[in-house]
């Protein structure tokens, strides 16, 4: 019998999230450095507070392109692609929206519906002006603002496996809340995967519907149980239908989506809540290496294909379909 490699769990709290570190050795020196890193990305890309690039090119919208650093460039670009994909429910200027429900902040509610709409008007991708020689990002309209909050867990965690590849460490877990990336499998034994569990909705932490199993692949979920609140018997959760300006209404609880980049998981996550089960899986199967675990309010558990990892239902008021 193989001997159980031992593992080291670090912790932090970083972009309002729980951030867990899983190494095979014991180096807190190599964990500071992770946390560090994530730190840094989070000062660059934060819209809660000024400065970060983000925020200059926000205070800017109208004014003045802002230059800034190429790889905030790049993932605004890329989150710019995004958007404007054929019925994207994904969109990087979503910020005037989020900002005024303040959904998983102080003081959300509901705004009226002539304020929805006016702040609609103010997101359009279209008028997020790139330039790609002087990486200048330019907010066409006053008002407009970027948020990156369903793009840069992805990234960083991307960056994370990077950093910890570069130190010769190939195996380890990241999870950023919600953004999981591992690298290699949970054992030095070949074949030993990670367990990521799927979370029971509404449920307390520790009820799973199921375990996913992979080896050096992202995991990632996006639900509408994770930051919401309640006005008048309604529950309001943050991933916007930037269609209407409200939260996304359909049958899904929550999106998971194995494949190789978390910066992929993240964008296919918001991708596949604006199409729900069906339209999703259809787009899937021309996707090779995204695959989709939908959970539905009519607790179903709907699995696009199954290439890149296994799956185990726990929960018996599920069914696998
Ligand atoms: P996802 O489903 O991946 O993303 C949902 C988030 O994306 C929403 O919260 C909103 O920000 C945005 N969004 C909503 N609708 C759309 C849409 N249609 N298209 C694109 N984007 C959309 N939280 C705190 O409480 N305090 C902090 O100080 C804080 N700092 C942060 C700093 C950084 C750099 C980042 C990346 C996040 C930070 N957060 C913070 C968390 C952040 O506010 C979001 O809640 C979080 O990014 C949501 O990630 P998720 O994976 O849970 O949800
Ligand atoms: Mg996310
Ligand atoms: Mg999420």
């Amino acid at each position: 019998m193989p001997q159980e490699a031992h593992v080291y769990s670090y912790s932090a709290v970083l972009m309002g999230s729980p951030i867990l570190l899983k190494l095979f050795q014991h180096n807190e020196h190599l964990a500071h450095q992770v946390f560090r890193l994530i730190k840094h990305y989070e000062n660059l890309l934060t819209v809660n507070r000024s400065p970060s690039e983000v925020m200059n090119i926000n205070h800017a919208a109208g004014l003045h392109p802002v230059v800034v650093n190429p790889a905030v460039y790049q993932l605004i670009k890329c989150a710019k692609a995004a958007s404007l994909l054929p019925n994207s429910a994904f969109n990087l200027a979503i910020g005037p929206l989020v900002k005024c429900w303040k959904i998983g902040f102080q003081g959300s509610s509901v705004p009226p519906a002539g304020e929805i709409s006016a702040r609609l008007a103010l997101t359009s991708p279209h008028q997020v002006i790139l330039d790609d020689e002087q990486h200048s990002v330019f907010l066409a309209q006053a008002g407009m603002e970027l948020d990156l909050g369903a793009i840069a867990k992805g990234y960083i965690a991307d960056r994370v496996r990077d950093f910890l590849h570069s130190q010769q460490v190939f195996q380890g877990l990241i999870n950023l809340g919600g953004n999981v990336q591992t690298l290699g499998g949970a054992s030095q034994v070949s074949g030993t995967p990670w367990s990521v569990g799927l979370k029971k909705p509404f449920a307390g932490p520790d009820d799973l519907i199921g375990v996913i199993e992979v080896e050096g692949k992202s995991v990632v979920t996006s639900g509408t149980y994770e930051r919401w609140f309640e006005f008048a018997g309604k529950r309001y959760h943050h991933i916007l239908d930037p269609r209407t300006g409200y939260p996304l209404d359909n049958e899904l609880h929550s999106v998971t989506i194995v494949s190789q980049d978390s910066i992929d998981g993240d964008i296919w996550t918001t991708l596949m809540y604006g199409m729900g089960v069906d339209q999703g899986c259809a787009c899937l199967a021309n996707k090779p290496g995204i695959e989709a675990i939908f959970v539905t309010k009519d607790c179903r558990v709907v699995l696009s294909s199954q290439q890149l990892f296994t799956f185990t239902l726990q929960d018996s008021s599920y069914q696998l379909v």
